[in-house]
C-alpha cells in the first residue's frame, strides 16, 4: 500500500551544496600539535552486510568494530561509482570520474594529476601506498609502495615496489600487513606518516586463509530476504550477468573439472568458462606444496559431497550461495584479524592517539541480495560504503552519524584534518567538522552517482546515473536503454518496487529530476555523456 508522502522539500529546494574550499576552522585539541599520522584503510569488495558493527549477523569483525567503537561510525557512506579502480581514483583525487578520467577497470589512471598524497608530500608527509593499487599506472605522490599487480593473488603475490619486483610466499593479507608494519617501523619518524594499507582481500575469488578453513568452511548462512527476487518493475536488473548461478564453478565454487564435466557459470560474458578454468588451475599451481596439501584437505571432502550430491535447479542455486559466503566471509575474516595486529602494533609503539585510522572498502557489494555476487549498480548494497574513522586525540568514541558523506570527500577531509589548503578543483567536501561532533550547516542533502562500465568488462549492467536522497532514489539507464527507476526506501528499503510509473510519486520524480540536473550542473558532467535533456 501506497501512503500519501510529505515532500522532503528542504531536502529538494533547499539544496546547500559545499564546495571543498579551505576555511577557518577551529583548534582540534593541543594534542595535535604533532600532525597527526594517517593510516587509510581500504579492503577491497566489503560490504556492510558483512561487519558486525554494521549490524551483520553472517560475521563478527571485532577489529573493524574497535575502530567504530573508539571512533566514529558512519550509516551513510557511499560511493560516486561503485567499481575497484574509479573508487580509487576517486579516493586519491576528490573528482568525480568523469573529471578524474577514470571511469572503468579498462582506463588508465593520470598519474599526473594532483592527489591528497602528493599534498602531504608536499606538506612535509611521509606518504605510501601498500597492498592494492589497480591504476594501471606507475604509483606517484608516495614515497614508498609495495603494490599488488592488478587484482593480485590471495597467496604468494607477486608485488612490485618502489626499488624491486618481488613473489613472496604466503597469505596476501598477511603480508601486506606486515609490509604495513615493517614501513611504519622504518619509517623517517622526523616526519608524520600516511600509508594507504590496501587489501586485495575479499575480492573476488575469495580464498580464506589456510588456518581459518576449519571455522569458516563448516558454517551455513540464511538465504537474504531478496535471494529469488524476480526484477519484476526493473529491467536493467533482469538483464544483468552477476547472479550467483552465473558464478564458475571452478575458480568460485573451488571445484576441479572432474567434479563438474563442463564449467557452466559464465561470470560476465559467455565463453569466459575456459578462462576461468584455466586461471583456476594455475592459482592452485601456484600453491607450494605444503599449501596445496592443506588447501586439498579441506576442500576435496567438498567436492566429494558436490559430486555425491548431484546437485541441479534451486538446491545448487543454494549450494553455490553456502559456497560463496563461506569462502567470502573467510576472506573478510582475515582482513579484520590483520587490522587487529595493526591496531596492537599502534598500541604497542605509542602510536594510536595521534594517528587517524580509517577503514573503508572502496565500494559495497551483493551478499546475495537479489539473487547476486559484484557491486555496479546504485541500489543500496552496492553504493554504500562502510566507512569508520578513529583518531583519539580529537574524535570522541562512540559516535554514530548519519550524515551522507561520499568517497569524494576523503581527500579534502584529511587534508583539512592535517591543516594543509584544498585545491578549489576537488569536488568533495571535508568531513572533518561532522567527526568532531558538529554537522555544519547546509551539510549536503542528496547526493551524485554514475556508474560508465558497459558494454565491455564485467556483469551486463547497463550505464546509469541517479540521485539519493535521505528518503528517495532516483536511477536513470541509459545509452542503449532508457528506463527510469524510483525508490522510496523508507517503505521499500530493498528497492523492489519502481515507482516512477506511479501517479502517487510523480511530484517526487519531477523535484527528484530536478535535483539529479542540479547536482549534474554543479559537478559540471559533460552534456555528451548522454541525452538526458532529451528524454525528459
Ligand atoms: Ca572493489
Amino acid at each position: 500500500m501506497i501512503y500519501r508522502i510529505k515532500l522532503p522539500w528542504v531536502l529538494l529546494t533547499g539544496l546547500t551544496l559545499i564546495c571543498g574550499c579551505s576555511k577557518p576552522k577551529d583548534k582540534i585539541s593541543d594534542t595535535t600539535a604533532a600532525r597527526p599520522n594517517i593510516i587509510f584503510i581500504m579492503s577491497d569488495d566489503h560490504a556492510y552486510q558483512a561487519i558486525s558493527c554494521f549490524g551483520s549477523k553472517l560475521i563478527k569483525t571485532p577489529n573493524i568494530d574497535r575502530i567504530a567503537n573508539e571512533g566514529i561510525k558512519f550509516k551513510n557512506s557511499f560511493v560516486t561509482n561503485s567499481i575497484c579502480a574509479p573508487s580509487r581514483a576517486v579516493l586519491l583525487t576528490g573528482k568525480y570520474s568523469h573529471k578524474n578520467g577514470l571511469r572503468d577497470n579498462l582506463d588508465r589512471f593520470d598519474n599526473t594529476q594532483m592527489t591528497f598524497p602528493k599534498l602531504l608530500q608536499q606538506a612535509g608527509y611521509s606518504t605510501a601506498i601498500i597492498g592494492k593499487w589497480h591504476l594501471k599506472s606507475k604509483p606517484t605522490g608516495f614515497d614508498y609502495w609495495n603494490v599488488l599487480i592488478g587484482q593480485g593473488n590471495y597467496y604468494n603475490p607477486r608485488m612490485v615496489a618502489t626499488e624491486d619486483t618481488v613473489t613472496h610466499t604466503g597469505y596476501t593479507s598477511d603480508l601486506i600487513t606486515d609490509f604495513t608494519i615493517d614501513y611504519i617501523e622504518k619509517r623517517d619518524t622526523a616526519k608524520p606518516f600516511c600509508v594507504l594499507y590496501h587489501h586485495k582481500a575479499p575480492h573476488r575469488n575469495w580464498m580464506p586463509k589456510l588456518e581459518d578453513l576449519p571455522e569458516v568452511l563448516n558454517k551455513t548462512y540464511p538465504l537474504p530476504q531478496t535471494f529469488y527476487d524476480d526484477y519484476a518493475t526493473r529491467s536493467a536488473a533482469r538483464e544483468q550477468d552477476m547472479h550467483i548461478e552465473d558464478m564458475f564453478l571452478s575458480q568460485d565454487m573451488k571445484l576441479l573439472p572432474a567434479d563438474y564435466g563442463q564449467e557452466t557459470g559464465t561470470g560476465g560474458k559467455d565463453g569466459w568458462q575456459q578462462r576461468a578454468e584455466s586461471s583456476w588451475l594455475a592459482m592452485l599451481e601456484q600453491l607450494t606444496p605444503e599449501q596445496r596439501k592443506i588447501w586439498d584437505q579441506y576442500y576435496d571432502p567438498i567436492r566429494e559431497d558436490f559430486r555425491k550430491q548431484d546437485l541441479t535447479g534451486k538446491a545448487l542455486l543454494e549450494w553455490m550461495y553456502q559456497r560463496y559466503m563461506q569462502d567470502y566471509l573467510g576472506s573478510v575474516k582475515a582482513v579484520d584479524d590483520n587490522i587487529g595486529r595493526l591496531l596492537d602494533y599502534l598500541d604497542d609503539h605509542n602510536l594510536s592517539e595521534n594517528t587517524i585510522v580509517v577503514y573503508t572498502s572502496d565500494q559495497g557489494f551483493y551478499l546475495g541480495e537479489h539473487g547476486w555476487y559484484d557491486k555496479r549498480f546504485m541500489y543500496e548494497e552496492s553504493l554504500r560504503m562502510p566507512l569508520v574513522m578513529r583518531y583519539p586525540a580529537a574524535i570522541k568514541p562512540g559516535q554514530v552519524t548519519d550524515a551522507m558523506v561520499l568517497n569524494l570527500d576523503f581527500a579534502p577531509t584529511l587534508l583539512d584534518f592535517v591543516d594543509v589548503d584544498i585545491p578549489s578543483d576537488m569536488q568533495g567536501s571535508s568531513f572533518r567538522d561532522i567527526v568532531l561532533g558538529k554537522e555544519p550547516p547546509g551539510w549536503r542533502s542528496s547526493i551524485y552517482y554514475h556508474y560508465y562500465e558497459y558494454p565491455h568488462g564485467w556483469h551486463n549492467v547497463k550505464k546509469h546515473e541517479g540521485v539519493r536522497t535521505d528518503r528517495y532514489k532516483l536511477i536513470r539507464f541509459y545509452d542503449d536503454a532508457d528506463e527510469w527507476e524510483l525508490f522510496d526506501l523508507s517503505e521499500d528499503p530493498n528497492e523492489l518496487n519502481n515507482l516512477v510509473g506511479d501517479p502517487e510519486y510523480s511530484q517526487i520524480k519531477d523535484e527528484l529530476t530536478t535535483e539529479l540536473m542540479k547536482l549534474k550542473g554543479f559537478y559540471e558532467v559533460p552534456h555528451q555523456e548522454d541525452k538526458m535533456e532529451s528524454n525528459l
